[in-house]
């Protein structure tokens, strides 16, 4: 740019409003795929790490922890059952594109026989009797509606497609000192 063109620097900064959107589409890698397939047949899969034990789902095809892979040998159902070990509620902020209006939880949970999820919905249940021990099972998606359109390869959760959310089994709740402290 000529000397003579260059931008004033000290001119007050103009701004516009201007919506897009952009749509990706995104192939998923083969351990994710595997992951989706699994989703769709109502199965729920994850990794096992050879070396510490933990257990990951969706998969990753490595542990971050001990920076080992992981394959389809090191691969188990998990159970579809099992407790809230954190949560969050968030209250919506009614900004532009937002379609969420009243309050909501994200649950962690532990999965019975091992796995942990994150970033779960509850169902069927009000957002201030959410807690730390709650029991809850799985409620999928009906076979008409279920998709894992949602499913990415940075996933950590499921999707709301598959998996609708988790709802409250009516079992006694689990006494907080007996679950686990591991976040994956
Ligand atoms: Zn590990």
């Amino acid at each position: 740019m000529a000397e003579s063109q260059a931008a004033d620097l000290n001119a007050p900064v103009v701004g516009m409003d201007y919506h897009m959107h952009v749509q990706y589409h995104e192939v998923l890698c083969p351990v994710m795929r595997e992951f989706a397939d699994a989703l769709m047949d109502k199965r729920l899969i994850g990794h096992k790490c050879p070396q510490c034990g933990l257990i990951y789902s969706p998969p990753k095809g490595y542990c971050p922890i001990c920076v080992v892979p992981t394959d389809k040998s090191h691969e188990l159902e998990l159970q579809q059952r099992g407790t809230v070990t954190n949560y969050t509620i968030v209250t919506p902020v009614q900004y532009h594109g937002q379609e969420e209006t009243d309050r909501f939880a994200k649950a962690s949970l532990q999965l019975d026989g091992g796995g942990t999820l994150s970033l779960q919905d509850l169902l069927e249940i009000p957002v201030d009797d959410v807690r730390i021990g709650l029991r809850v099972e799985a409620v999928w998606a009906s076979d008409a509606e279920r998709n894992v359109d949602e499913v990415t390869n940075r996933s950590w959760g499921i999707g709301e497609s598959a998996i609708r959310g988790w709802q409250p089994t009516g079992e006694p709740d689990v006494p907080a000192d007996e679950l686990p402290t591991n976040v994956f």
